[in-house]
């Protein structure tokens, strides 16, 4: 037997060195492991080049296009032109570059780039994905899977209600087919293309303005201060700082704009003036709106420099949904004051008239302040929309503000569209979450021999995680979601990001949670689709006769090998901080994508066989990927260290050692403790702890009252028959009952400074605790360590402050809270030496482990920095 477990572990550390060969080897060939269109790099004039199609191949996108324009319009478009008719230019359509119109996001965070063609009835003529960064069209659906999902478009109108899903003839729906696997991606792209289309659309006359009714307004002939107005809204101001447009952070504004409407009389007089409101009143047709604009600070004008009469003013634009207006020479008025009492001093200024019945005061509008933005990494030059809300208040309007049916953002639209889905997965959790909670009267219930109380939820868990939630909705968290949540928490949190995956998204919910009262036991071992399946394989191989070949790797084989998992995990989350592509893509080592996402089959051969792999060895080793690679098993199990609510344990656990026998995750030591970052949550130790007939010292004093003819009582809390007479306390039945239990993971610490503090003192020693590594004994004989330290303190300090003057990229930042954190552990190691155990509130001190301090810095660190990111940038200091 020894000798087949070391060829197990030899076969199984060649299997993982051949997956990274192959898998280096489809890195390394772009041809058949990557999709051509996936973090493309782009020409860095494409957002501005006037003559966008000399960069990009819109001949592509409008088939029998022989010339087109430059870029025009707002948002922009270009012409495109078939070959001349009577010498005259032939107008055929237009070509529009999606992220000039709207940036929705995708399932990565960043849009993905589409060029569109569309002919003068507004039908799409063409589809081209110019560049994504979808982690899933990577390397797992292929790219002809996208190609075929635009090409559902040609031929539909922009006009036509397009939804991603099945048709409804009654309600007017058309419905496109959805990439199975990329199902957020899908319905982000439809919202992009209608909403782009549309857009371009409305601009080029094809689709008619909306016409929306008339304002009525409430008269008071009340003159209103600055103030007032401000305050009411009918003044609205447009901030701009530098550090926006990507230029150095500085107290005077990029620009500072206040704007309003002059139609409302109260609002117009205010403003101007009795005389100069009726003078422009004179000069406005009935559907016709004026406003005014002031600029009050800043370096930037927003009539612009480049101005020329006769053209447009192309930095301010008014937008009312889908509907946008620019302003011309003719639009344009003088503005020669604001009497208003209390209005701030301007030196730029004019009245902008917009001449079209679409528009209506009633509704809310924007005005935008189009900004070129320089990436200062890059030195690439973009247009960025800044934009400020307007829209009249309840009090000026007869009836108040109309009723407005907002569009809804995508990710609304996905969780309305899948409710049922949703509720079903909710529920599931919830079932499974009471199920866990009840454990000690299910674990009661069970014996080693007959464990069915307990198995009958697990196994059920299993098959529904299996069935449903991996093959069914695809919910299958993984690695990169850590890693993006972990950039997210620290740089820009989105909750539209998140929200984009409905089942991901409530699975972390559930995940943290549990986490944090259990370990990350209840998810992995009852939870997760794959976890599951990989154990429910290795118990189908016992059922069908495989059971003599199955094993485990010799303890200290697997001591060793568990740490692979942490590695991988770091490894990652290193490469993630320089270049999240690789990350994702390195993050193939999870199984998980060619599993549930994509399917064997429809992969490239050594994915394919990876899983093949690791499912075979699971027929005789119980979840291998899961003790030894999986890095988001190893990102769960570091915050487990700090788990509420452990499994129990007896004083006889630590000699005893039967559990241990039976532990299928091999998380149970020498000593009989428990490694609640290892535990799969299985429960059959916890079985154990209450069966008369397998638990060796119950079995025994069962025997002993048999044959003396005592009263068999039942098992008491701590794991022992009730005594039929009262025992005196010891120190160690009181630590239990206290909570304090002496079988913790590792031993009992006391840490001699919060001795008999309570409140508020208890409070500021707490804290100081935690963001002072230092004590006395690291300080004196660490000498060398504190002087890194200290260089190592004031370095990380001049990183945030430099970063919160702009001056550090974020990845530097990173960089020094890594070298932080590393310093902390070694400094915490050599005095501090401690973490607790169970609830922060909760004074469990123990003996800490290397990874148990790891844990407990690094996840520290990371709340750390991200309260210190999010005040920086609350304060306004910091713009990442
Ligand atoms: S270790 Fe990984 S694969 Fe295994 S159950 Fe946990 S998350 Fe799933
Ligand atoms: S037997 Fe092992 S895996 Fe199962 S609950 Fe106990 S310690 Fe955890």
């Amino acid at each position: 037997m020894p000798f087949m477990r070391k060829n197990l572990a030899a076969s199984v550390v060649f299997y993982l060195v051949a997956f990274f060969l192959l898998l280096l080897s489809c890195i390394a060939n772009p041809a058949r492991a990557r999709s051509s269109a996936y973090e493309a790099a782009l020409p860095a004039e494409l957002k501005t080049a006037k003559n966008m199609c000399a960069l990009v191949a819109c001949t592509e996108v409008f088939p029998g296009a022989k010339s087109f324009s430059e870029r025009m319009g707002q948002p922009p478009y270009v012409e495109a032109y078939g070959a001349p008719i009577a010498g005259k230019k032939n107008l055929l359509g237009y070509v529009m570059l999606s992220t000039d119109i709207t940036d929705t996001p995708a399932y990565s965070g960043k849009p993905v780039v589409t060029l569109m063609g569309m002919d003068l009835k507004g039908r799409f003529v063409g589809i081209k994905v110019l560049k994504h960064s979808e982690p899933i069209l990577l390397l797992g659906i292929p790219e002809s899977a996208l190609l075929n999902f635009n090409k559902q478009y040609l031929g539909k109108s922009v006009t036509d209600k397009i939804e991603v899903g099945q048709s409804r003839p009654d309600e007017g729906v058309l419905g496109v087919d959805a990439i199975s696997g990329a199902t957020v991606t899908v319905i982000v792209q439809n919202q992009v293309m209608m909403t782009s289309g549309m857009a371009i659309a409305r601009q080029t006359g094809i689709v008619a303005p909306t016409v929306r009714e008339a304002a009525k307004y409430l008269v008071t002939g009340r003159r209103l201060t600055w103030a007032e107005l401000v305050k009411q809204g009918s003044v609205q101001r447009l901030l701009v700082k530098p550090e926006q447009v990507g230029l150095e952070k500085n107290v005077v504004p990029f620009i500072e704009l206040w704007f309003g409407d002059l139609n409302h009389p109260d609002v117009g007089i205010s403003l101007l003036g009795e005389n100069s409101f009726n003078n422009l009143r004179s000069q406005l047709k009935p559907d016709e709106h004026a406003l005014f604009i002031i600029r009050t600070d800043g370096i930037e004008s927003f009539k612009g420099s480049g101005f020329v009469r006769g053209g447009m003013y192309d930095r301010i634009q008014v937008k009312q949904d889908a509907d946008s207006y620019t302003f011309r020479d003719l639009d344009y008025l003088n503005l020669y004051g604001i009497v208003a009492d209390g209005a701030p001093t301007y030196n730029e200024s004019a009245i902008f008239i917009i001449r079209s019945k679409a528009f209506s005061n009633a509704y809310p509008w924007k005005l935008s302040f189009l900004g070129n933005r320089v990436d200062r990494a890059t030195g690439t030059r973009s247009f960025a929309s800044f934009d400020a809300k307007y829209w009249l208040a309840d009090a000026l309007l007869q009836g108040g503000r109309p009723v407005v049916e907002e569009a809804a953002a995508p990710y609304v639209r996905i969780w309305k569209s899948r409710a049922i889905e949703i509720g079903l997965f909710c529920l599931l959790l919830i079932v499974v979450s009471i199920a866990y909670a009840y454990r000690e009267k299910l674990t009661r219930m069970s014996t080693h021999k007959n464990k069915w109380p307990v198995n009958i939820f697990k196994y059920s868990a299993w098959i529904l995680s299996i069935t449903f939630v991996g093959f069914g909705v695809m919910a299958q968290p993984s690695i990169t979601q850590v890693l993006t949540w972990f950039h997210s928490l620290l740089f820009q949190w989105t909750w539209s990001l998140f929200l984009t995956d409905p089942f991901i998204f409530v699975f972390w919910i559930f995940i943290i949670i549990t986490v944090f009262l259990f370990g990350r036991g209840l998810f992995c071992g009852w939870m997760c689709p794959f976890g599951s399946m990989s154990e429910a394989i290795y118990k189908v191989g016992e059922k069908i006769g495989l059971k003599r070949f199955q094993t485990h790797l010799p303890q200290a084989v697997h001591d060793k090998l568990k740490w692979l998992k942490y590695a991988i995990f770091f490894g990652l989350l290193a490469v993630s901080m320089f270049s999240m592509g690789l990350a994702e893509k390195l993050a193939e080592v999870e199984p998980f994508k060619t599993t549930f996402l994509v399917g064997i089959t429809n992969r490239a051969w050594p994915y394919g066989l990876f899983v093949a792999l690791i499912l075979g060895i699971s027929l005789f080793i119980e979840r291998p990927y899961c003790k030894y690679i999986c890095p988001l098993g190893a990102a769960l199990a570091m915050p487990s260290t700090f788990r509420w609510f452990g499994l129990k344990r007896k004083q006889d656990c630590n000699s005893c050692k039967a559990c241990a026998v039976g532990c299928g995750s091999l998380a149970i030591d020498k000593a009989g403790r428990i490694d609640h970052r290892e535990c799969l949550h299985c429960l059959d130790c916890m079985v154990l702890y209450t069966d008369v007939k397998g638990c060796p010292p119950l079995s025994k004093e069962r025997k002993r009252r048999d044959r003396e003819g005592l009263e068999i009582k039942a098992i008491g809390k701590d794991g022992y028959f009730i005594p039929i007479y009262p025992i005196p306390a010891t120190p160690a039945s009181e630590a239990i009952k206290a909570g304090l239990d002496p079988r913790m993971p590792t031993d009992p610490v006391k840490p001699t400074y919060k001795t008999n503090a309570t409140g508020l003192r208890w409070i500021i020693l707490e804290i100081v605790d935690h963001v002072w590594p230092w004590n006395a004994k690291s300080w004196s004989s660490q000498r060398g360590l504190q002087i890194a330290g200290v260089a190592l303190a004031i370095a990380a300090s001049l990183a945030w402050i430099l970063t919160a003057i702009g001056q550090l990229s974020s990845a530097a930042i990173i960089a020094w809270w890594f070298g932080w954190s590393v310093y902390e552990v070694l400094i915490r190691l050599s005095g501090k030496r401690y973490v607790k155990d169970g609830p922060w509130w909760q004074d469990n001190y123990r003996y800490a482990s290397v990874m148990d301090m790891i844990s407990y810095v690094s996840f520290k660190n990371l709340l750390i920095g991200a309260a210190l990111f999010l005040s920086l940038k609350t304060l306004g200091l910091l713009i990442v």
